[in-house]
């Protein structure tokens, strides 16, 4: 009878010993998932966008409202609701905190300053990137760069700005944030200076909006796209220099826009 009892007790802590050991390889496993999450995509090989739903399990990445889409201007909705009418609070007094090259493109993080207001909530600006060539094609065609402006609500819903770029003169504002270049895949810098971002936009600002998702995963869909029709000119110089600091090609393809309308905003 004794004997049993300590077989018993020696079963019972060998199992609890095995038990913690699963949780801490569990842990440890989730934490390394959590780590690793920045540089598991990519734009090329076995990791690109046409893979990103397979291996990025919890994603939307396989959603019928994903990002980007072609916009197509004959069959675009002409929307004249002044609700829906995008409002910029842009100061020349807003902090750029940073400037870093995380592997998928180059980012500007910024302060807490400048916001939008539209469809009647506001969203503050987080950070800037470019994708080259564009994400997003209007009747088809490619711009050599787009311009993210990536804000957020306090519900945590997003408001992404699209700016498109052709190659012509050269835009002082894009000197200006190329001076912080060239910077090495997953190098950043620090910069705690008042940066102005109002000049970066075109002058005329019509703009396409329609419903969609981050175009990087996870590919959340719970962005409010707002893509200025007007593109801004930018010199081939500072197009090659983005070029150079950036993945090759760094674009998701076109995705099917399904049953969503894109609307056209006239200013
Ligand atoms: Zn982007």
């Amino acid at each position: 009878m004794k004997l049993l009892m300590k077989i018993g007790i020696a079963l019972l802590f060998l199992s609890m010993i095995s038990c913690s050991k699963k949780q801490q390889q569990h842990w440890y496993k989730e934490a390394h998932k959590e780590q690793s999450h920045e540089t598991h995509w990519s734009y090329d090989g076995e990791t690109s966008p046409e893979h990103w739903a397979e291996f990025e399990k919890n994603s939307d990445c396989s959603g019928q409202r994903q990002s980007p889409v072609n916009i197509i201007d004959i069959h675009t909705i002409e929307d004249r609701d002044q609700k829906s009418l995008i409002n910029l609070h842009y100061s020349a007094e807003t902090i750029l905190n940073k400037v870093r090259n995380n592997g998928h493109s180059i980012q500007f993080d910024f302060d807490k300053g400048d916001s939008i207001s539209y469809n009647e909530t506001n969203y503050n600006l987080i950070q800037i990137h470019f994708h080259e060539p564009s994400e997003h094609t209007v009747n088809g065609v490619r711009y050599p760069i787009e311009i993210h402006l990536v804000h957020q609500s306090q519900e945590k819903n997003y408001t992404v700005l699209g700016i498109f770029g052709v190659e012509g003169e050269q835009s002082q504002t894009m000197e200006d944030m190329e001076k912080f270049l060239p910077l090495q895949k997953g190098q950043e810098k620090e910069i705690e200076k008042s940066f102005d971002l109002s000049k970066l936009f075109p002058d005329n600002k019509s703009y396409y909006s329609y419903g969609g998702s981050l175009t990087t995963p996870p590919c959340t869909e719970n962005v409010q796209w707002v893509i200025f029709k007007e593109p801004i000119v930018v010199s081939l110089e500072e197009v090659l220099k983005l070029k150079d600091n950036m993945p090759l090609e760094n674009f998701r393809d076109e995705q099917p826009l399904n049953d969503r309308l894109v609307y056209l905003h006239k200013m």
